[in-house]
């Protein structure tokens, strides 16, 4: 019996989820020096990790061979005291790309839907497929989430909704009163799933207060990371903010020791550097301005961008789209095609410290002056 071909049509239909080139396999692959090569591939905190969290890595190591705490009490303590949830309304992940899997898995399976949008984060339709549910791709509105459209998409099957604000890799945001009628429109059986992995990059004023949204609906779940701003994207930390009872459910599904001690640490201390999250901010902000105004510079378009990345768009067919990141490439320059999110002819680019942008943008110039040299 060929085991492969009795599994799951729906497991063997997945497309493997396509993570940012790492900069050791292009070193491999080109031969390049590891310090030449620069990765803006993966929206990854340019400034590296905070000081305060490298510390708090250093000091957990020592406690490797242990079992973390399983409850996160005292990451959640913190984060139940900076954001005025109670800690059973927090739910901690291996990144928030666990916590997402976790809610929906509660609520989908065969014979249920799930919605998002066209060009929404690639992880919400593999998700929904790993568990045999139906997912609803509905067609964006100037690259985001089209909110009116996306309520008309809902079944009476529909048990999730993925909204990425902002969302990668587009960059667009919802306007937070929208995003509120959006939630109350929804039929409270639908869980509404409330992805804000770059929140600490909007400003004061294009911040949703989605907090306060947590006490009114009991659908509603929120999650957060300290891959981005937070720059641990190794250490595989993020957190789920819902209704208790929602966030009672996700505990009971998740590993025990999901989140692990380098992790716990690490993220707690990472909380406290109020410091680094704001330099962090402050240099996207000039790295962006920098970006934009290159491009512009070059007869570049792109889709502005409200999160640590920018989507521009390449003239041409998808081979000229491939040849400019190849170009990219050979320069030591690392970004994401993004063919598999239906827009092969976007490139995704995070934004960089001022050299990085500096070397992308010189690079840029040099791909597009280039005849098809490959
Ligand atoms: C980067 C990103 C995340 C974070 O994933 P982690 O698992 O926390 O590293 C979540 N959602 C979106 C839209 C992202 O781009």
């Amino acid at each position: 019996m060929n085991l492969f071909a009795v599994s799951p049509e729906y497991i063997r239909a997945i497309q493997p989820y396509q993570p940012g080139k790492p900069i050791s396999e292009l070193v491999r692959d080109l031969g390049l020096n590891k310090d030449e090569v620069i990765k803006l591939a993966s929206n990854e905190n340019p400034l590296g990790t905070s000081p305060l969290a490298r510390e708090a890595i250093i000091q957990a190591v020592s406690e490797s061979s242990r079992y973390p705490d399983g409850s996160g009490f005292e990451l959640k303590a913190a984060l139940s005291e900076r954001l005025g949830v109670s800690a059973d309304q927090i739910v901690l992940g291996n990144g928030s790309n666990d916590v997402l899997e976790l809610a929906s898995r509660i609520f989908l399976r065969t014979g249920t839907s799930a919605v998002y949008s066209q060009y929404a984060f690639a992880i919400y339709p593999l998700l929904v497929q790993a568990v045999g549910a139906k997912g609803i791709a509905v067609p964006a509105k100037n690259y985001g989430h089209d909110l009116e459209a996306m309520l008309d998409a809902i079944t009476t099957d529909t048990r999730v909704i993925f909204i990425a604000n902002p969302n990668n890799p587009t960059g667009t945001l919802c306007d937070a009163r929208d995003l509120l009628r959006f939630i109350e429109c929804v039929p409270p059986d639908t869980l509404v799933i409330l992805d804000q992995a770059y929140d600490e990059y909007l400003s004061k004023a294009d911040k949703a207060n989605s907090i306060a949204w947590l006490k009114n609906f009991q659908n509603l779940v929120i999650t957060h990371t300290f891959s981005k701003a937070y720059g641990l994207a190794s250490v595989r930390v993020g957190f789920a903010l819902a209704h208790a009872d929602i966030a009672n459910l996700m505990n009971r599904i998740r590993q025990p020791f999901n989140v692990n001690s380098i992790g716990l640490a690490a993220a707690q201390a990472a909380l406290n550097d109020v410091e680094f999250v704001k330099l962090s901010y402050m240099s996207n902000r000039t790295g962006m301005q920098q970006m934009v105004a290159g491009l512009d510079q070059l007869g570049v378009g792109y889709i502005p961008s409200h999160g640590n990345f920018i989507s521009i768009q390449i003239e041409g067919q998808q081979a000229d789209t491939l040849d400019v990141y190849k170009s990219l490439l050979h320069q030591g320059v690392i970004v994401r095609p993004l063919g598999n999110y239906g827009l092969p002819n976007h490139l995704r680019v995070t934004i960089g410290i001022e050299e990085e942008n500096k070397k992308f943008l010189y690079a840029l110039e040099q791909a597009l002056k280039e005849p098809e040299s490959h």
